[in-house]
């Protein structure tokens, strides 16, 4: 190649994701949407997510109709029987930083930043918000740095201000309760409760390491060239702004999906979306979907991390057999603690068979469009929320852990499309919640999800903010190239 050829190679992307499902899916989007600008992209994945990939998706042939796309695949450090979920998931993220951080810098080294005949070295890193050590790397490398938060601006904006709560002295909440409301955190003020801030401000008090390295952590974003985010303007617009006086430049580029669906359009390319799932999707519940009423199912599914134990899912059991909806539940296979998981319960058997349908992993993003589907009772993940709004579905969020229990207020109050009902997993709040959401004030959060499902779309169509902003990364993204 000629070094004017050379210099006409288009630029070189580094994404390098958490190896965790939500990670990876909102990342993934990201690369085919600068994949369809033909750059070039190299993603990160762990060898054991990638072996499962392999075997549950067709990513890996999906992704080979770009030209400049490759897969980097490294170890994540873990053991592969290793549970990778629940409270163990903590040891993934520390395995991540740790492990596939210095691995990384290795592979960057070595490999003279991984440029090739055809391909350029690294232009830019856009790394997992919560790789501290692409900050480190970017500093000493000279290459620059754009961090993805996976997680919403407004839980992104609880984390940052966190530190403000407790200079207030708002933390530990003991005074005011867990109802009392958090006044430190502006945008917030009128109806965050102690009780919904990030899970992990309800450890051990102000001193607790987790809570300080969170801190830290997200503090460092601003080390960064930009921050891309997985949200639209019109949804979280007063947090954006704040954020904005942060960070130098912000990327607002979601509804992922649903944009590359738009993009994909636009360029006339019939492809449909590979799934990254980690699970086997198991595509009989689209069969039985296809039976049900128009809005009558309620979708349950607790993510990628979420662990119950035997007793609560007997109360989630008892809640949606009693309220006589049809339910399409997802359990995933390592999803409960204790004994007996696998038995239904007594005297469930009836109304489990007359009305729902179980399944270890569902195509989420078909099940929540798919025109049975009248309600979704989540945990509140941030994919699965977008995801939800996209197709104009509402909520009961159950939020299991960190940015969650942020994510579950806005979607009750801020937004109004359904319900929280976080710290507490008893059987009639879960049956009532299900009647609320699926019947009693069925009418109006419809009508408040179809108007935000609006807006998502007009985000992700020409002109609209998140189009814009891609657009505007891309350019960014194009200028670095030395
Ligand atoms: N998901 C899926 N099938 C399922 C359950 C979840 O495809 O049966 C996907 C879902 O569409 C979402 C991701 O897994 O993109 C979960 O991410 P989220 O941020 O909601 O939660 P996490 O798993 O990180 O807690």
């Amino acid at each position: 190649m000629s070094s004017k050829e050379a210099d006409q190679l288009p630029p070189h992307v580094l994404i390098f994701p958490l190896p965790a499902q939500g990670h990876i899916n909102s990342m993934l989007n990201l690369t085919q949407l600068l994949c369809l600008s033909d750059f070039h992209v190299t993603f990160i994945v762990s060898e054991f997510d990638n072996r499962r990939l392999l075997k549950h998706t067709s990513t890996h042939s999906c992704l080979a109709r770009y030209p400049g796309f490759q897969f980097l695949t490294i170890p994540d450090g873990l053991p592969d029987d290793h549970p990778r979920a629940g409270d163990r998931v903590t040891e993934v993220f520390a395995s991540a930083v740790k492990y596939m951080g210095s691995y990384f810098k290795k592979i960057m080294t070595e490999n003279d930043l991984l440029a090739s005949p055809n391909r350029r070295p690294v232009t830019c890193i856009i790394a997992d918000g919560i790789f501290s050590f692409a900050a480190d790397f970017a500093e000493q490398s000279g290459i620059s740095l754009i961090y993805f938060r996976t997680v919403s601006a407004c839980a992104f904006w609880a984390y940052f201000c966190t530190n403000l709560v407790v200079e207030a002295n708002e933390m530990p909440f003991q005074e005011k309760g867990m109802d009392g409301l958090v006044k430190s955190i502006p945008a917030m003020e009128g109806f965050l409760r102690c009780r919904d801030l990030p899970s992990f401000c309800r450890g051990g008090g102000t001193n607790d390491p987790i809570l300080t390295s969170i801190i830290t952590l997200t503090r460092q974003s601003v080390r960064a060239k930009a921050v891309i985010m997985n949200t639209f303007d019109d949804l979280e617009q007063p947090v954006l702004s704040n954020i904005l006086k942060h960070v130098p430049r912000l990327y607002t580029i979601g509804p992922g999906t649903a944009h590359l669906k738009s993009r994909l359009g636009e360029n006339k390319v019939a492809a449909s979306i590979p799934s990254a799932s980690l699970w086997a999707e198991d595509r009989n519940c689209i069969d039985w979907l296809k039976e049900q009423e128009p809005k009558s199912v309620i979708y349950v599914s607790f993510g990628s991390i979420t662990t119950v134990t035997r007793e609560q899912l007997l109360e989630f059991w008892h809640g949606l057999v009693n309220s006589h909806k049809k339910f399409l539940w997802v359990i995933r296979p390592d999803s409960i603690t204790g004994e007996g998981a696998d038995r239904i319960p007594a005297g469930l058997e009836k109304g489990t068979k007359e009305n729902g349908y179980m399944v270890e992993w569902a195509p989420q993003e078909e099940v929540l469009n798919h025109s049975a589907v009248g309600g979704f009772l989540t945990h509140g993940g941030w994919n699965s929320i977008l995801e939800s709004i996209a197709a104009g579905v509402p909520m009961i969020c159950w939020p299991y852990f960190g940015d969650q229990t942020v994510n579950s207020r806005f979607v009750s109050e801020v937004w109004k499309i359904g319900l929280d009902i976080k710290d507490s997993c008893d059987r009639v709040v879960i049956e009532n919640a299900v009647r609320e959401l699926m019947e009693v004030r069925k009418d109006e959060f419809f009508e408040r999800a179809d108007h935000l499902a609006k807006l998502a779309k007009k985000a992700v169509s020409e002109g609209g903010s998140s189009y814009c902003n891609l657009n505007g990364l891309i350019e960014y993204i194009e200028s670095l190239i030395i």
